[in-house]
């Protein structure tokens, strides 16, 4: 009776709203014709604006992670040495992607469940000027920590102009403000199937002037990831290869749908729905494993100490069908994660906190029902009463 009611409330992939599903099941076109280019000119101003940038914004298929390995071989010359911060399982992804390519990387750890600190990045490059550049994962999806990759930029910047700074946006670009130019960033990546409410399939990403630069001079960029094709036909509004079209249509009407609930608004929306999902977990004394300034407006990840998060997690999709999302590598079986990205409302974050509060009884937590739900409302109510008076 309820097979498609799902639940899904995991950092990625994300529900699709309708009208983007609608949109996706438009008839097929040729990629040559004139449609596809009126279609890749609707788009262009649009995505510039999520990524801040006055770069076009490149369109690959692939899901993130090609991205991230196509910023990889665009911009690292062979025998050049990198530094990769790693918060978490996303940075560590770098490093085995640079690895993949026998390329010098040193990698910066940073404890789990806290974000990265600009300062002592810039005196790392500082102190190892032959650092060709720096990468790093905007929202580490598997701690739910934001890292400040702004300030970031700005600090490594400041201490040798040519460092290149990469950054994975892929778990809250379009959740979360980025201001890609203003910062300095150098190459950013995103994904569809996170904030932009897409399926897998499509990555985006724009590049700097200083990085076109590096990239320009370097001889071995691969064939299919090579950006300097990407660049050249998105120019003339096409792709090098066959683009994902079912998908590009769903982009064309989610950047409708951006434009039109405001991008200002978006990324309030998901910071109230940050706030509300951390107020009422603890409210529920649930242990955050990041903190109140590190939490992502994307994800929230609980570490719980008085019960197990996998019998948690399925209470809540055998009675509800609610996914959530555990653990990954060392924090496997430790903690819990709610995506609240995209398609996401501050009334869905209500529901899986009701029925959270649920499946933590039966998993044997000593809470008071209602408890949750009750400070997400009041977390609400504070950030919206303005515009109830009026
Ligand atoms: C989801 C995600 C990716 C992309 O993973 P794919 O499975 O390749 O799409 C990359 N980086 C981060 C931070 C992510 O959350």
């Amino acid at each position: 009776m309820l097979q498609d009611y799902q639940l899904l409330r995991i950092p990625g992939p994300t529900p699709i709203p309708p009208s983007v599903e609608r949109a996706m099941a438009k008839p097929m076109i040729g990629h040559r014709g004139n449609e596809t280019s009126l279609m890749i000119q609707n788009i262009k101003p649009r995505l510039k604006k999520v990524f801040g940038t006055t770069q076009d914004v490149m369109m690959l298929t692939g899901s993130g992670t090609s991205g991230l390995e196509a910023a990889i071989v665009n911009v690292v010359k062979p025998g050049d040495k990198v530094l990769v911060v790693a918060t978490g399982v996303f940075g560590n992804r770098f490093t085995k992607i640079c690895e993949a390519y026998q390329i010098n990387v040193e990698e910066y750890k940073v404890e789990w469940g806290t974000s990265l600190n600009p300062a002592e990045i810039a005196e790392y490059v500082k102190a190892n000027p032959d650092i060709k550049a720096v990468f790093s994962t905007y929202c580490e999806t598997s701690t739910g920590v934001l890292n400040p990759v702004g300030k970031l930029a700005q600090a490594v910047h400041a201490v040798n102009d040519e460092t290149l700074v990469i950054i994975d946006g892929v778990s809250c670009m379009a959740g979360v403000e980025t201001k890609m130019d203003e910062w300095g960033i150098d190459v950013v990546v995103t994904g569809s199937q996170k904030a932009f409410m897409l399926p897998a399939g499509l990555n985006f990403i724009a590049v700097s002037e200083r990085a076109w630069k590096v990239i320009e001079s370097n001889p071995k960029k691969g064939f299919y990831l090579d950006l300097t094709k990407y660049r050249d036909n998105l120019a003339k509004d096409t792709t090098p290869f066959t683009p994902a079209l079912s998908l590009l249509f769903g982009l064309e009407q989610t950047l409708e749908n951006f434009e039109q609930e405001g991008l200002e608004n978006v990324y309030a929306r998901h910071q109230l729905m940050r706030d509300m999902t951390r107020a009422a977990f603890k409210a529920l004394n649930l242990p955050l494993f990041a903190s109140d300034e590190d939490g992502s407006p994307t994800v929230t990840s609980v570490k719980p100490d008085d019960f197990d998060p996998e019998a948690f997690r399925k209470v809540l999709k055998a009675d509800f069908n609610l996914s959530i999302a555990g653990g990954q590598q060392t924090l496997k079986g430790k903690i819990f994660r709610v995506g609240h990205m995209g398609y996401c409302a501050p009334t869905d974050v209500l529901q899986y906190v009701a029925a959270m509060e649920i499946a933590l009884v039966k998993v044997g937590k000593d809470i008071q029902l209602g408890a949750g739900v009750a400070a997400a409302q009041a977390v609400y109510l504070q950030n919206t009463t303005e515009k109830v008076a009026q």
